[in-house]
């Protein structure tokens, strides 16, 4: 037999009201602009992977997620280290520093069950969607190096916001320069919701109209 313990929050939130996007039915129709497409993405995605075989070549790497964000980018990038190094092996860690809406609450909590042993000696790459004030990559990454062990903690992301930095932070892979606007797509959400569609793009202002910014 198999014991399952399901862990669930004291109290659980109250359903979140819907939007009201009258005459939008899907998440298509709700975006003002599409700023990377999916063909965009794919080929840079395939860049990266390369130079990342490269670099990381006989060094074992350990990659690791930085959840929810980057699911989808960390999935199609694993995919594109080609040729794969020996020795490579693949990790979560949850962060999170945004509560709801578009401001980020300036805390960032790290979630993981990544032991010590299994970080100490490797050179560790994180994958991130968006490094925008750098105050989670920053965290994760101090994190990696001074309580885990780590030889060295590198950053390949998505996108790089750099604009709006509060600490200085170069991350070492970037697929693209992001303008400074909220986006949403290919793992990247607006409460929860967005994270499936296949390219990053703007929303429509009206789809923040019920929050009151
Ligand atoms: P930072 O700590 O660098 O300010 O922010 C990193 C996290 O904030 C990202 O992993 C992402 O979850 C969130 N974030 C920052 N900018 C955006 C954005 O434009 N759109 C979305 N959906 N999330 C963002």
């Amino acid at each position: 037999s198999v014991a399952v313990t399901v862990q669930q929050p004291a109290r659980s939130a109250p359903a979140k009201e819907v939007a009201s996007c009258s005459g939008r039915q899907t998440y298509h129709d709700d975006m003002a602009k599409v700023l990377f497409t999916e063909a965009a993405i794919s080929n840079r995605v395939a860049e990266l992977g390369r130079q990342i075989a490269q670099d990381y070549h006989g060094k074992a790497p350990l990659v690791l997620g930085v959840l929810k964000g980057s699911f989808m980018f960390f999935s199609d990038l694993v995919r594109a280290i080609e040729p794969c190094p020996r020795g490579l092996t693949l990790d979560f860690i949850r962060a999170s520093s945004y509560g709801s809406g578009t401001e980020s609450t300036g805390e960032v909590k790290l979630k993981t069950d990544l032991k010590r042993e299994k970080v100490e000696g490797r050179h560790v790459l994180l994958v991130e969607d968006i490094v925008d004030t750098a105050l989670t990559i920053t965290t994760v990454s101090r994190y990696l190096l001074e309580e885990c062990g780590a030889t060295s903690v590198a950053t390949a992301t998505l996108l790089d916001k750099h604009e709006r930095r509060k600490l200085s932070y170069r991350p070492e892979y970037v697929g693209f320069v992001c303008p400074n606007e909220f986006v949403v797509g290919y793992g990247l959400d607006f409460d929860e919701e967005y994270r499936t569609l296949p390219y990053i793009g703007v929303l429509k202002p009206e789809c923040y109209s019920h929050l009151g910014i």
